[in-house]
């Protein structure tokens, strides 16, 4: 039964479809992708589960550009396999790694052949002891679909591109916007520079440069929204669209994991070799160039300067970013080092005392006592620190239920619990607060409350635009931003910030071989 509705699925997409005027057929493309940022140095790690993997025609949902009317559906055969996305975390297990890429790999063999595949990766994946994760899950890929097939990968300006993915993809892009406001249109971007490539039977690019820039940054001192990155990205976009160009990247990277691949990448692809290098080497120059310029997004402090500057300053709502356990970077999320600190202060047992939101700490326990006693009940327990306990041991809660709210994807089970004047969102797995309704669901006014603290680096736009004052914490964690003193050991050196440079390090456009090139070799 199964097959029959396939079989008719897939005539109805065949009836409705454009016929591809060089081969006399629609294109077959698949998709396939995973996506993590995960930390090393965090002792957290990742198992399948946390993917939340969806095979098959459900894929469908995840892209609004391929819903079931829209014309980039029409235009070919779109054979999804498994996408899976997890929230950033410490290193993948390799079993789930394996299992995820082999069923991957399943489908892809039972399904093909394939025109095209649209790689979506976030491209900061750390496995146990398997280095580039990418670059082994595409050349596997690449060995199962064949040389033909174009591939296009879509990646996050977080993520890593090693020289092995670069000869492995024929297209490549990632955002162009940090806050990522722009990550739908950047898929979209790939499916349809794919699709145009089959269509028009131009096929794969006939050059691809890559140019690795040895500059490691954190995400927070690298927001599109503020200088050098804003007008170092608003030249992608112009660069992409040059003629004899098919897309143009610059990728910041990951600072959180200790391997070779790790580091600032540009990239350009397209027909017209002078092009194409002049522009590889303009873009990676500009990076190189704009280096010193690059600082945090807010003013960042140590945590007991942020708290003493929130409690004094009259405007409110006044944000605290507890950055250094960012579940959103690969923080374990559990660090129960901040909230410890709040609980300690006097000022919020007072009951007139300023009022704080804390956003959040994971504590199953506490989440079955609070289902427990209901709304208006009181707990007392302990929460956090069960993934990551270096810096601080668990966190003594006691106080007063006042919601609880099931059904989140990734918390699953939330609570709100009142402290004194203290809100503490305690979940049942970590969560990241970014909007606004995640707060209100729980009965929080953010607007309304004088202190917001969010484990979060830089304000994602809705809590950016609410906020009175913001300051960024540097609280340890998996994803501590002091990154200078990070235990780095395998990256490649000098790299700045972390190295003197005697000289500029070579930016000239590396030439990268076609993937069809690898295969016949
Ligand atoms: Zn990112």
């Amino acid at each position: 039964m199964k097959r029959f509705f396939a079989i008719l699925i897939i005539f109805f997409q065949f009836s409705s479809l454009r016929i591809d005027a060089q081969q006399g057929r629609p294109p077959r493309i698949a998709i396939a992708g995973l996506g993590i940022e995960s930390s090393t140095f965090s002792p957290a790690t990742t198992d399948e589960e946390a993917f939340h993997a969806d095979h098959g025609l459900k894929i469908f949902s995840n892209y609004p550009f391929l819903s079931a009317d829209s014309p980039l559906r029409r235009r070919a055969i779109w054979i999804p396999a498994i996408t899976g996305h997890a929230l950033p975390g410490g290193a993948v297990t390799r079993e789930a790694y394996e299992s995820l890429v082999n069923k991957t790999l399943d489908s892809l063999r039972k399904n093909g052949p394939y025109d095209g595949l649209l790689f979506d990766i976030h491209g900061a994946m750390s496995v146990v002891g398997l280095d580039d994760p990418e670059g082994d899950f595409i050349t596997r890929i690449r060995a199962v679909v064949g040389p033909l097939t174009l591939i296009s990968t879509t990646m996050d300006l977080h993520g890593n591109v090693s020289l092995r993915l670069a000869e492995q993809t024929d297209l490549i892009t990632c955002y162009r916007m940090a806050p990522h406001e722009d990550a739908m249109e950047t898929k979209e971007r790939a499916a349809k520079n794919l699709l145009s490539r089959i269509e028009s039977g131009k096929g794969k690019p006939a050059y691809k440069v890559w140019i690795p820039v040895p500059i490691l940054l954190p995400g927070e001192k690298t927001s599109t929204r503020i200088e050098p990155a804003k007008s170092l990205y608003q030249a992608v976009g112009p660069a992409a669209s040059q003629p004899g160009i098919i897309d143009a990247a610059i990728w910041i990277g990951y600072a959180w994991a200790d391997e070779p691949r790790n580091r600032a990448v540009v990239m350009v692809t397209g027909d017209d070799r002078k092009k194409v290098v002049e522009t590889a080497e303009i873009l990676a120059r500009r990076f190189w160039e704009s280096r010193n310029g690059f600082v945090f997004v807010a003013p960042t402090r140590h945590w007991e300067e942020c708290l003493d500057s929130a409690l004094k300053s009259r405007q409110h709502p006044f944000f605290i970013s507890d950055m250094g356990d960012n579940p959103t970077a690969g923080g374990a999320g559990d660090v129960s080092w901040t909230l410890t600190r709040i609980l300690e202060r006097k000022e919020f047992q007072w009951p007139q005392g300023p009022s704080l939101i804390y956003a959040s700490i994971p504590g199953p326990g506490l989440i079955e006592q609070a289902i427990k006693v209901g709304k208006g009940g009181m707990v007392d327990g302990w929460a956090g620190a069960t993934v990551d306990s270096r810096f601080a041991p668990p966190v003594h809660i006691r106080g007063k239920v006042e919601s609880i709210v099931y059904g989140d994807k990734d918390a699953e089970v939330e609570t709100s619990i009142l402290v004194g004047r203290v809100h503490v969102i305690v979940t049942k797995k970590r969560k990241p607060y970014h909007h606004e309704m995640d707060f209100t669901k729980l009965g929080l006014h953010p607007r309304q409350t004088d202190i917001v603290v969010v484990k979060i680096g830089y304000l994602e736009p809705e809590l950016y635009a609410m906020q009175k004052g913001w300051l960024m914490a540097l609280t340890p964690g998996g994803v501590d931003q002091d990154i200078e003193h990070l235990p780095y050991h395998r990256i490649e050196r000098p790299m700045f910030p972390l190295d003197h440079f005697d000289r500029d390090p070579d930016l000239s456009a590396r030439m990268v071989s076609s993937s069809d090139s690898l295969i016949t070799k």
